[in-house]
């Protein structure tokens, strides 16, 4: 004899399981429409994500994604080189350091050897500036062949013991050079400068405007001594030594910050 209730029991468990697979199936088929139904992206790192997870080396970066943008270039900006001659003045030099050092400005001093000796504080001054003294010869005389290298020798002499600073170029007055003075330069070790834009500043007969139209000239001027820029002529001695110091101003009021302004080479 069969045992009715096993065999009951049986038929009832037989009779559940369609009903089970049947649930499964359903909530399966459910959990695979709501899967589906979810937008991938959910599950996948976002390209911002990629870009800010923490590399933990080179290669993983490289794996993560594509690079960083790349952003051009800051232009560059012309470069110019400012030089003073005939200095140290005690009346203009001082005026002209404040006026450089509130636009950050750094430049090139060609100073005299007696100036420099007479006026010990505005020479010092220039160099704690962080701008560059020159030899610029001792007395403002015409170089002579035979006499240069004196000349030179006196003044570095004087601005060494001055300003504890040993020049490494030198500007022969009014330009004046010559085979004979640049030998003497090259015995000294020293680089000679000239300049490519004269301002005129030290002719009295041209006004402060023609001097900041001078200064407008800058940006296309040309030159060819290998530099990267023009160098300007100026001078902040003798009695147009403050007038200098106002053009340049009204110049450098709307170009400071367009230039990247100097020291000369090896200066
Ligand atoms: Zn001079």
């Amino acid at each position: 004899m069969d045992h009715p209730e096993r065999s009951t029991n049986t038929s009832r468990g037989l009779g559940r399981r369609p009903a089970l697979l049947l649930l499964f199936a359903v909530v399966g088929g459910l959990s695979l429409v709501l899967t589906l139904s979810v937008p991938s992206t959910a599950f996948s790192p976002t390209p911002t994500a990629r870009i800010s997870a923490k590399p933990t080396s080179t290669t993983t970066a490289q794996n993560l994604g594509p690079p960083p943008p790349q952003f051009p270039p800051a232009p560059t900006k012309p470069v110019v080189y400012l030089t003073f001659d005939d200095g140290p003045d005690p009346t203009s030099t001082p005026v002209l350091l404040d006026m450089l050092a509130s636009y950050d400005i750094a430049a090139t001093f060609f100073i005299l050897g007696h100036n420099t000796v007479n006026f010990p504080d505005v020479a010092v001054r220039t160099v704690t500036d962080g701008h560059a003294v020159a030899n610029h010869t001792y007395h403002h005389r015409r170089m002579t062949p035979s006499g240069s290298v004196a000349q030179l020798q006196k003044t570095q002499d004087a601005i060494e013991s001055t300003t504890g600073v040993l020049p490494t170029c030198y500007r022969p007055p009014y330009g004046a050079t010559s085979d004979g003075v640049r030998a003497a330069g090259s015995q000294l070790g020293l680089t000679e400068w000239l300049w490519d834009l004269d301002t005129r500043d030290w002719d009295e007969k041209v006004a402060n405007e023609q001097i900041v139209a001078a200064l407008n000239q800058t940006e296309s001027f040309s030159y060819s001594h290998g530099l990267e820029g023009p160098i300007i002529l100026m001078h902040d001695a003798g009695p147009e030594g403050l007038r200098t110091v106002d053009a340049l101003r009204v110049w450098l009021d709307t170009n400071h910050t367009r230039f990247d302004f100097r020291i000369l080479e090896g200066c």
